[in-house]
């Protein structure tokens, strides 16, 4: 499948069409943003490790049942996928408290919670990605009742298998954002990546930081960390 023109580039990815209409090429980049585009930087072969961890991610969902865009890796960087109209609202699942839900609520970080909790951002950049409640949603038609039933379902699905696919990997799975769309017939599939770029992950022991956190706070050690994480997921791969 050729690259045909670019569509769309965002800020970790760009998008092109193919010869099929039903299908796109997402490249990954190497750029990294955080804090709604305000902070812009580098991370040295993400572009590599994203692609290739979201697309393992994508396939073991696939065989448990939930439905993503995922076709076929086409290169280190590039994937084949299947175009959907984007939802525009990005799915935030968190089982530790982490990032914005302490900054919002003054609450401290890396308590468990008793169940994980979902919850929407509008995606808007304008905006920066404004938390969206339900009744919102309905009333600007960003999706149906019936489509956020699924939106949630798949969400909290998705969050059971990859938890104990990551803590299998020494990995605790703190939080994570996804995007969904709509195929032609309306059927709602996962979309976009799940990489450490839209993770928390921290090990499981020492608690430390294998995300892009690394980047947003600071911390160091941001290339090796993404190196780290997938090396966790090839043992297991492996295993
Ligand atoms: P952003 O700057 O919005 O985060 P990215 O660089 O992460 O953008 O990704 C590029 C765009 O591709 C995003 O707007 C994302 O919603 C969109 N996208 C992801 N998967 C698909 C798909 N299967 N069909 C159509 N658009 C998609
Ligand atoms: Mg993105």
């Amino acid at each position: 499948m050729q690259k045909l023109e670019q569509l769309y580039e965002g800020k970790a990815k760009k998008v092109f069409a193919t010869e099929d209409a039903a299908l796109l090429i997402v490249q990954y980049k190497d750029d990294a943003t955080a804090f709604n585009g305000k902070k812009k930087g580098t991370i040295a072969g993400k572009g590599v490790i994203n692609n290739r961890m979201s697309n393992y991610l994508m396939r073991r969902l696939a065989s448990a049942g939930v439905p993503t865009h995922f076709v076929e890796e086409l290169s280190e960087r590039e994937t084949l996928v299947r175009r959907v109209q984007i939802v525009p609202l990005e799915v935030i699942v968190r089982n530790l408290s982490a990032g914005s839900f302490c900054r919002r609520y003054g609450f401290p970080e890396g308590v468990r919670f008793a169940r994980p909790t979902v919850e929407f951002s509008y995606k808007n950049d304008a905006l920066d990605d404004p938390l969206i409640c339900l009744p919102h949603i309905f009333a600007m038609e960003l999706a149906t009742e019936a489509e956020m039933a699924d939106i949630r379902r798949y969400a909290l699905q998705i969050n059971a298998l990859l938890s104990e696919f990551w803590e299998s990997c020494g990995v605790t799975l703190v939080d994570f954002k996804l995007e969904f769309g709509r195929l032609p017939d309306g059927t709602i599939i996962l979309a976009d990546e799940i990489s450490p770029d839209t993770c928390r992950l921290w090990d499981s022991e020492s608690g430390e930081k294998l995300d892009k956190d690394r980047f947003r706070l600071d911390l160091g050690g941001v290339e090796d960390a993404y190196a780290e994480i997938m090396r966790r997921l090839e043992e297991h791969e492996k295993a």
